[in-house]
């Protein structure tokens, strides 16, 4: 076994250790450094392969993609960190796309290759390309550059779609009979692109996270091929996990919003929150102040926090942790409810509440929780909106109705803290705003929330 060798199982064997990690708040951050020493040292191993090329423009390529990568990394903020994962997904998907293409130059339109190799590097060429202009437009459209709203042709997209995926399927065919016109690759590379691009533009706002997740599977399925063509097992094995883990998330996500995955990308839902009314009909919303929300918590036994989006906005965690720890110290018990799909990525109230150091076993899934609503004197609602809403429950006419929800309207009353009346990301309006037993604190969620430590304090 040669040296390369040996340093890809100890790569593998950090990718695995590294992804178990990962599936708990506690071990997270430490998974996410053992994967990455992991990425490290299959990059080091690849490097050591004789005749790897010419190192001055390797060099160039890691300082570069260091001089990008890092500092984006770092200063994106919480909110933006989905944009920020469909950009990095798709620059992978990119350069298998690119490597494909060079690989058919050197190759002679893979001549003297055998067949797998030649639709091996095809079908990564493929997927890579629609992987990364689809990640681009949900970049665009996450980022404001493009509408969130879905943007289609109607009746002809499935048409369109169509036509593009056999154009590109034709290019890669005539490449695997023989043709070897370096035009053929271009026009899958341009194809697919346009199949991309195309797949995703009529996708809404609200369902991009799941697209993201849905791409990533993609690029990982890309690279593993690519893998299989270079005949190298490290591009294999780590192509295979995120297309594995990517297509599983994408399931999990799905379900969790009671949606299927071909609806997702029929599209057409969400378009990113809008205006509601204030009073509807003759049901009209109650007002409460941080003075009257403090007395309500600080007599109470239990008390729910419900975290959402907004809270991720407003970057309210500290501040939450902080009348959190007051409420405890007056003897409350608090616990806060953890949608699945609650903000904007999987994990990101927890991600957001163990930046604020809310101890674990305060944190409660939603199926574990949503018995205790009935028992609870107070909830909180901090910029949630979708989560809460009982239509997922009792409006079948609803585009979330199925979607399982936090019961925050069994508790025995509700102070639900936003900005104004405007609606979620799936754009629909919330009957928890008009039910007699929720107070409205309007307002900034951090602001607010500071607005009621303080009044604790008084108390
Ligand atoms: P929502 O998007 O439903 O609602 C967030 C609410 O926060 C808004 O109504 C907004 O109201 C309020 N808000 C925004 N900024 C602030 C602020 N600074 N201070 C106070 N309030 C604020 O969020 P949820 O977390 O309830 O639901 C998540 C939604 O995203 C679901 O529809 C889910 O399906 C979807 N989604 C989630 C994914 C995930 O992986 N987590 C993936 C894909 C989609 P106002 O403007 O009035 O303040």
């Amino acid at each position: 076994m040669t040296a390369v060798q040996i340093l890809y199982i100890v790569a593998f064997a950090l990718f695995v250790y590294g992804l178990m990690g990962l599936t708990g708040p506690r071990t997270a951050v430490r998974g996410n450094w053992i994967a990455a020493a992991g990425m490290g040292v299959a990059v080091i191993a690849t490097l050591m392969i004789p005749g790897m090329g010419n190192w001055w423009l390797i060099l160039l390529g890691l300082a570069i993609g260091a001089a990008v990568g890092v500092p984006s990394a770092r200063r994106v903020k919480m909110t933006a960190m989905p944009q920020m994962v469909a950009l990095f997904n798709g620059v992978g998907g990119g350069a298998v796309a690119l490597i494909a293409w060079v690989e058919f130059r050197q190759s002679d339109g893979f001549a003297h290759e055998a067949a797998y190799v030649a639709v091996a590097s095809l079908f990564a060429a493929l997927v890579g390309s629609v992987s990364f202009w689809g990640s681009l437009i949900a970049f665009g459209k996450l980022q404001e550059i493009l509408p969130g709203r879905p943007i289609g042709a109607g009746r002809l997209q499935q048409p369109i779609n169509l036509l593009l995926l056999a154009g590109g399927l034709a290019c890669g065919i005539a490449i695997v009979a023989g043709a070897s016109a370096e035009l053929l690759v271009i026009g899958l590379l341009v194809l697919s692109a346009a199949l991309g691009v195309l797949v995703v533009l009529p996708i809404g706002g609200a369902d991009m996270p799941v697209v993201i997740s849905l791409l990533n599977a993609l690029t990982g399925l890309s690279a593993a091929a690519m893998g299989l063509a270079l005949d190298n097992t490290a591009l294999i094995v780590a192509g295979m996990i995120v297309g594995a883990s990517g297509t599983i998330l994408t399931n999990l996500m799905a379900k969790a919003m009671n949606r299927s995955i071909p609806a997702i990308v029929a599209g057409g839902f969400g378009g990113g929150g809008g205006p509601a009314a204030e009073v509807d009909g003759d049901r009209t919303v109650r007002r409460t102040s941080a003075a009257d929300a403090a007395v309500q918590m600080a007599y109470a036994n239990q008390v729910i926090v419900v975290p959402g989006y907004g809270m991720a906005v407003a970057q309210a965690q500290h501040a939450v942790r902080e009348m959190a720890d007051l409420l405890e110290a007056r003897g409350v018990a608090v616990y806060y409810a953890i949608h699945p799909v609650a903000g904007r990525m999987p994990g990101h109230m927890n991600v957001l509440l163990a930046e604020a150091d809310v101890p674990y076993d305060r944190l409660k899934e939603m199926d574990e929780i949503n018995g205790e609503f009935a028992r609870t004197d107070v909830a909180i609602v901090i910029g949630a909106n979708d989560v809460t809403n009982p239509a997922a429950r009792t409006d079948p006419s609803s585009p979330i109705y199925g979607m399982p929800i936090l019961n925050v309207d069994e508790s025995r009353s509700v102070i639900v803290l936003k900005r104004g009346m405007a609606t979620g990301f799936a754009g629909v309006d919330n009957a928890l705003y008009f039910d007699p037993r929720t107070a409205m604190l309007f307002g900034d969620a951090k602001a607010s929330v500071s607005d009621v430590t303080e009044e604790l304090k008084n108390l």
